[in-house]
């Protein structure tokens, strides 16, 4: 289980060192389809700076605040973008307990197409 940015397989996805299926990129977030979907739309939102999950946002913290709710406001658009017409869900694991197995914070969302 890896914690720093060096060995962090989605920096290495935002820095291009290995390939993803990217739907979506902006100067903060990327966006690509999650390599084991879970239904026919499963993307993950990722911001591009690296933390390593959301208890590690302060919510004194404004940078931390905007970057989240840039976060959850591009998911209805780039979820309308894959198709998805009749609604979406958006899930956040934080930590090992809850099931995170990447530790660079991303948002999935998930729906029908
Ligand atoms: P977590 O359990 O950390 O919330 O979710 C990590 C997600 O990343 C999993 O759904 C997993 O399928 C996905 N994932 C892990 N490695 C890769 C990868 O190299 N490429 C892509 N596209 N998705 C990955
Ligand atoms: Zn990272």
């Amino acid at each position: 289980m890896n914690h720093d940015t060096n060995n962090c397989i989605f920096c290495k996805i935002i820095n291009q060192e290995i390939p993803a299926q990217k739907i979506y990129e902006d100067e903060d977030f990327i966006a690509f389809n999650d390599i084991k979907p879970h239904m026919p739309v499963h993307f993950l939102i990722v911001p591009k700076k690296h933390i390593a999950m959301l208890a590690d946002c302060q919510r004194d913290d404004n940078s931390h605040i905007m970057l989240l709710g840039k976060m959850m406001t591009l998911a209805p658009v780039i979820a309308s973008q894959q198709g998805c017409k009749d609604g979406f869900k958006v899930m956040i694991n934080n930590g090992a307990g809850a099931g995170q197995e990447v530790f660079h914070l991303h948002l999935h969302v998930m729906g029908n197409k």
